[in-house]
């Protein structure tokens, strides 16, 4: 049985993630998805809490055909541990799969096997690109899966990041 591991900040969830998910799928038996930086949430950067954004992946994913699990995952401040503080939390993996220069690293360093993802439409589909948008009150909702817009209705998450980004 060959798992893959897929990790993001997922700040929101958006169509890059899900068009790299969706076709991790077609190489694996089961996919792993990290939230990184779980405990962060209500900063401009990070916006949503770990459980809304496994809420927004589940959700999004619910036609794949690849069983897979999401598990948030806390920071720490050793990156030298970082890989062992993963695999603590997660179902074992053999692969990984990254574009961040630092998570390749890691896990290469740690003997995993790391594959490189492909970028779609990066430009417009980035986590920044759909938090800017939903700040200035531009259209975002084409560049996240339908589920993402309704979660982010659901918790009133448009109001929480127009709140947290004004001044006292
Ligand atoms: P932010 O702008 O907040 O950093 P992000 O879009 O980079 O958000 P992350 O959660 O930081 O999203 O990234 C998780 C993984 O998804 C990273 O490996 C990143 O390279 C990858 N990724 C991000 N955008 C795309 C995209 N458009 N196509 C393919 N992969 C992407
Ligand atoms: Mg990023």
């Amino acid at each position: 049985m060959s798992r893959g591991f897929y990790i993001g900040r997922f700040q929101p969830y958006h169509n890059g993630h899900q068009s790299v998910l969706e076709r991790i799928a077609e190489q694996v038996d089961e996919i792993v998805i990290g939230v990184g930086s779980a405990q962060l949430s209500h900063e401009l950067e990070n916006p949503f809490t770990a459980g809304e954004r496994v809420l927004m992946i589940t959700r999004s994913l619910t036609g794949l055909h690849c069983p897979f699990y999401v598990i948030p995952i806390e920071d720490i401040q050793r990156n030298a541990l970082w890989v062992a503080h993963v695999r603590s939390m997660t179902p074992p993996f053999d692969t990984i799969y990254s574009n961040n220069p630092l998570v390749m690293q890691l896990f290469a360093e740690a003997g995993c096997t790391v594959c490189a993802t492909e970028m779609y439409q990066r430009d417009t589909h980035s986590g920044t690109e759909v938090r800017n948008r939903i700040l200035k009150g531009e259209p975002w909702e084409h560049l996240v899966p339908r589920a993402v817009v309704q979660v982010i209705k659901e918790i009133r998450g448009i109001e929480r990041l127009q709140q947290i980004a004004k001044k006292d």
